[in-house]
């Protein structure tokens, strides 16, 4: 009988003890913000106000102490938004680094130009650089964004011919990666690069995916991996291009390298970039999007959605504004993030919208 009593004392202190380390559980209401002129302070009581709890910003906005400091005293918990393929600077120094499609071409598509992902020194560079801002600037998360390959998604509409998507990378040095990883032998007699990538395509096209996917996966295994580090508890968020698994033809794999299923064994959130508007879909394919990532991963889901209209010239109403945000409410999804916080504060309707659903 003592024994017993002991034994559930036991039990009961045992299951305790992990509860204790626990963060609570919480809905993310974020946003998206690329910079801030004024006060801090104002900043931070409107998104109190509104029931805004996290904050995605880039580099220039977490390494101001004022905004950490703000984030801190108004229990705003914030992320780093962390571009990894994305970086026109590098490529401007180092032309040499630019991904190049099947047809032997830069990959570059207006203001979209990616680093070839194969780039051992550049991945190195960016690792560090992921713990450099951790250390320096103490986030509460990492939002790991552009790592997938090249491509224009923005402007891919639903009526797209998938045969039409580019293909990347195909420079000599991911095709060395690929060969030596893969074990797979391009023949001598091709000539050129549009040969080679052809030849790859026809004859081993599913291990070319999965090893493309690789690249972008061991990209996120190893940035979370020194980023836990120096904060084991940082949270994981990866920022997803919004197909579906069977979208153009499973492009989210095959084009964009996008393996949700393996990316959720290192995030412990996807944030599909689900801007319905900006890719001509209605607000229920915001919930849909949801449902494919959730039940390819298991993370939990938080879907970006944007505020305002980009790249067309059709109105985003208020009322598609707030059947968006429903949409990007119901469950499984986990919360919403706003893109961007610079258009809701142009726009008091909208903000009033997310006041009626954000605020609890
Ligand atoms: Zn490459």
């Amino acid at each position: 009988m003592i024994r017993n009593s002991f034994g559930t004392l036991f039990l009961m202190l045992v299951l305790m003890i992990p509860s204790c380390h626990q963060k609570p559980e919480k809905r993310i209401m974020g946003v998206k913000i690329y910079g801030h002129e004024g006060s801090m302070a104002y900043l931070f009581n409107e998104w109190n106000e509104l029931g805004i709890n996290t904050v995605f910003s880039g580099e220039d906005l977490i390494s101001n102490k004022q905004f950490r400091q703000g984030a801190r005293d108004h229990g705003i918990s914030t992320f780093v938004i962390f571009p990894v393929f994305f970086n026109p600077l590098e490529l401007d120094a180092s032309p040499h680094l630019a991904a190049i499609t099947s047809q032997g071409e830069v990959a570059i598509d207006e203001w979209v130009e990616f680093v070839c992902p194969s780039r051992e020194e550049y991945r190195k560079l960016m690792v560090k650089k992921a713990q450099d801002l951790v250390r320096n600037f103490h986030p509460d998360g990492i939002s790991i964004d552009f790592i997938r390959h090249f491509v224009y998604w923005e402007k891919v509409y639903p009526d797209r011919d998938p045969a039409t998507l580019p293909l990347t990378c195909f420079d000599s040095v991911c095709l060395g990666h690929f060969q030596n990883e893969t074990g797979i032998k391009l023949p001598e007699s091709l000539d050129g690069i549009p040969q080679q990538a052809k030849w790859i395509l026809d004859k081993h096209s599913e291990e070319w995916t999965s090893w493309m996917c690789g690249q972008i996966t061991t990209m996120v295994d190893d940035i979370a991996n020194a980023v836990k580090e120096i904060d084991p508890e940082i949270l994981i968020n990866v920022h997803l291009v919004p197909w579906a698994g069977s979208d153009f033809e499973g492009a989210i794999k095959s084009v964009a390298g996008q393996d949700i299923a393996a990316l959720s064994e290192y995030a412990d959130y996807l944030s599909p970039m689900t801007y319905a508007h900006m890719v001509k879909r209605e607000p229920p394919w915001i919930h849909s999007m949801v449902k494919d990532v959730y039940s390819q991963g298991g993370a939990k889901v938080i879907p970006s959605i944007q505020v305002d209209k980009a790249y067309l010239e059709q109105e985003l109403s208020a009322e598609e504004f707030e059947q968006s945000l429903i949409e990007a409410l119901k469950p499984p999804s986990n919360g919403v993030v706003f893109w961007s916080w610079e258009r809701v504060a142009a726009d008091s309707e909208k903000k009033e919208i997310i006041r009626k659903y954000c605020k609890q």
